[in-house]
């Protein structure tokens, strides 16, 4: 037996010293759906609270939306459980190729691909498309999947820091004489919910003939006007080549992404990307669902509307209790506290006080700059964002930080 008694101490060691680092993570059990109030057990065995959510990426509170449910009961009914088969050999029903044309229209692109997951999209995409002679250039930020995705293809990899426009020039430039250039980015940034300037992107790719590619999961069905992303936003509709985007977020939150783009880019990824051709369909029940997410985001914008307000309302009030926010115009909204301990003790005063927010510090977000992300829904009414303000100001004032700037803040707990 190679799993001998040393090589499980050995392994049990490596977990033992995740646990000292203090960044074991601890799971919460939640015995309700998904919704702005849950309900959870924690720690693992305790009575059940319930408590206020503002940790979900459930932007638009679709994922017990009665009618999303109704919708996936639809699906499992007419359509049946599961696929049990990849799309090419005989995972493909109609409302697959119902759901792709759909997203492509909500997009405002030309043809969309599904595939199991937005990991799995960015997975397979850069591989189908790009190879040995292409230059990938990204962003210092983006997600880890895009950087996986990056990995499993042979093109050139460049990055460029965060958002600066000069320094995407200059790597391009180093590239002018690649076959091709496409530069990445996610559309919103997760832990500091920035928007990438995509009309600047597209104007320093177009001076290089560099592709776009944006990854929109924390964008599509809320930014914009009409909730179609951040191309939508910086109107640059017609200007980027691909968007990779996730259902696991705003739409339905279940599983389930797309690459979506223009029809030859699309139609490589059916042709070569992996995990398109080597995983499961996405269940019946998560294309029906996620139909009716798209149907009721084009019927109204209400729902986004009412993100963008309760967005607003808990910036402005957040900001009057003397907390001290990252600016911005998406429902991120991070809680800078820079010490990694203060922002693990503040969350878990936050919980006691009924209000589930999670604190991030290093390796997910750079050393020095923990922060409580705050995350806002069309679920949460009105008295949902007062309670969570009135927790953040009596939990601040505990802990003494109302008030305080960065260096307040630093020179009081350190980092
Ligand atoms: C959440 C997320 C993903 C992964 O989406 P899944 O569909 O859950 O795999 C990919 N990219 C970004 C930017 C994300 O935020």
């Amino acid at each position: 037996m190679a799993y001998s008694h040393e090589m499980r101490a050995a392994f049990a060691d490596e977990i033992k010293e995740i646990k000292e680092s203090g960044l074991f993570k601890e799971k919460r059990f939640i015995h309700s759906p998904q919704d702005a109030e849950i309900e959870v057990e924690y720690p693992e065995g305790a009575e059940k609270d319930r408590v206020l959510n503002f940790c979900a990426n459930n932007y638009l509170g679709f994922s017990s939306h009665p009618e999303v449910v109704q919708a996936a009961h639809r699906g499992l009914d007419e359509r049946g459980y599961g696929m049990s088969s990849v799309r090419f050999i005989c995972g493909t029903q109609d409302i697959h190729r119902e759901l792709q044309d759909k997203v492509t229209a909500f997009l405002g692109m030309e043809d969309t691909l599904l595939f199991p997951s937005c990991m799995d999209a960015n997975a397979g995409v850069f591989e189908a498309i790009f190879g040995k002679g292409d230059a990938i250039i990204s962003d210092r930020l983006i997600h880890a999947s895009l950087i996986d995705g990056i990995r499993l293809c042979k093109a050139d990899r460049e990055i460029f820091e965060h958002m600066d426009m000069g320094d995407l020039r200059n790597k391009l430039e180093a590239h002018r004489d690649k076959r091709r250039r496409v530069v990445v980015t996610d559309g919103v940034f997760s832990m500091d919910g920035d928007m990438a300037p995509l009309r600047e992107i597209c104007d320093v790719a177009d001076e290089f003939d560099a592709l776009v590619l944006v990854d929109d999961s924390h964008a599509t069905g809320f930014i914009g006007k009409k909730g179609r992303g951040t191309h939508e936003f910086f109107d640059v509709m017609d200007r980027v080549d691909i968007i990779t985007t996730t259902f696991g977020k705003a739409l339905g939150g279940a599983s389930g992404g797309c690459v979506s783009g223009r029809r030859e880019l699309v139609e490589l990824c059916r042709q070569r990307a992996r995990p398109y051709l080597f995983s499961n369909s996405v269940s019946p029940v998560i294309v029906s669902a996620t139909i009716r997410v798209l149907e009721l985001l084009t019927e109204t914008t209400e729902r986004r509307d009412k993100l963008e307000e309760n967005t607003a309302y808990f910036r402005k009030k957040i900001a009057e209790a003397g907390l001290n926010v990252r600016p911005g115009d998406t429902p991120i909204v991070p809680v800078m506290l820079y010490n990694a301990k203060l922002a693990n003790d503040m969350a878990r005063d936050m919980y006691a006080e009924g209000i589930y927010v999670i604190g991030f510090f290093y390796p997910v977000v750079p050393k020095g700059e923990a922060r409580i992300r705050v995350q806002l829904s069309a679920a949460h009414e009105k008295a949902h964002i007062d309670k969570c303000v009135e927790a953040f100001r009596k939990v601040g004032e505990k802990h003494g930080i109302l008030g305080l700037d960065e260096k307040g803040i630093v020179d009081k707990y350190g980092l």
